[in-house]
């Protein structure tokens, strides 16, 4: 195909992405933000992964079954894919997403220029929540906890996997809540009390922690992965945040939700920078 017919191609797509995540009640704040043709997407039969992001290229590998009859070419529409299939989109789409305003950051050399609200609020939780984790060196043992200094890219990674779990999450949940009435939780308060209650659920469990791969090679040899323990778990004001920032949730919906802890929009993170500002 010429180029140039490709990229129409691949803007009418990504034009129906939108659509049909309009379609689903879903949000699309931040998947207008990113432009059609920063993410190539590709299609493979995966078996240990059910989809993977790659910084360098700006690759989503999915699996074929996340393509139109699963024939490998294009994304199949939102409304075939189940809830499982539309929280691992979200979740990929999400690290595209922060990638994106990571490389839009690094290209920008204006002197004085000011980074983006969220990609500013991540790094400054990338050193002070991630810098020192506690993980779990046997996955299914939640309560034995080990503490680990991370390096940069592990603290990047694991605040990154973090954030896509809770946004394949909410996608996940707010699917289910609106399942019987098709309407969006935002016009149906008893749907988002739903989802609030879920988010209570899934935030005392622990639901919400990503992982990272170490770099060093003796840690690796122990483990391919490291998961981060309950105590490392996305924090309440990051939850706030991206119901925000990333999803465009309604500022009615997030005070309940806080209220709802009896928390405060404090912050977690007391950092000296934090309180300078
Ligand atoms: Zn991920």
């Amino acid at each position: 195909m010429h180029p140039r017919m490709k990229s129409v191609v691949r803007d009418m797509m990504w034009a129906r992405v939108i659509d049909d995540a309009q379609r689903l009640q879903l949000p699309t704040n931040f998947l207008k933000a990113l432009p059609p043709d920063f993410i190539h997407v590709e299609f493979d039969d995966l078996r240990t992964y059910a989809a993977e992001y790659h910084p360098d290229d700006h690759r989503m590998v999915l699996d074929r079954s996340l393509s139109f009859n699963a024939a490998g070419r294009i994304l199949k529409p939102l409304s075939k894919m189940t809830y499982k299939e539309l929280d691992v989109l979200y979740h990929e789409l999400f690290h595209a997403y922060l990638d994106y305003l990571a490389v839009v950051d690094a290209q920008s050399d204006e002197a004085g220029h000011r980074s983006d609200e969220l990609l500013h609020f991540a790094r400054e939780q990338q050193v002070c929540r991630y810098g020192e984790v506690q993980i779990t060196p046997i996955i299914q043992r939640k309560d034995e906890t080990e503490s680990r200094y991370l390096t940069q890219a592990e603290s990047w990674e694991a605040l990154n996997e973090t954030w896509a779990v809770f946004i394949g999450w909410a996608i996940w949940n707010q699917l289910e809540v609106q399942h019987k009435t098709k309407r969006s939780m935002f016009q149906e308060p008893r749907q988002a009390t739903h989802w609030i209650q879920r988010f209570k659920m899934a935030f005392e469990r622990g639901a919400f922690r990503g992982y990272y791969v170490p770099e060093d090679p003796d840690e690796r040899r122990l483990a391919r992965k490291r998961y981060l323990a309950q105590q490392s778990q996305l924090a309440l004001e990051e939850a706030g945040v991206l119901m925000k920032q990333v999803l465009g949730f309604q500022d009615a919906f997030i005070d309940r939700l806080m209220t709802s802890f009896g928390a405060t929009r404090a912050s977690s993170c007391s950092t000296a920078e934090g309180r300078a500002e």
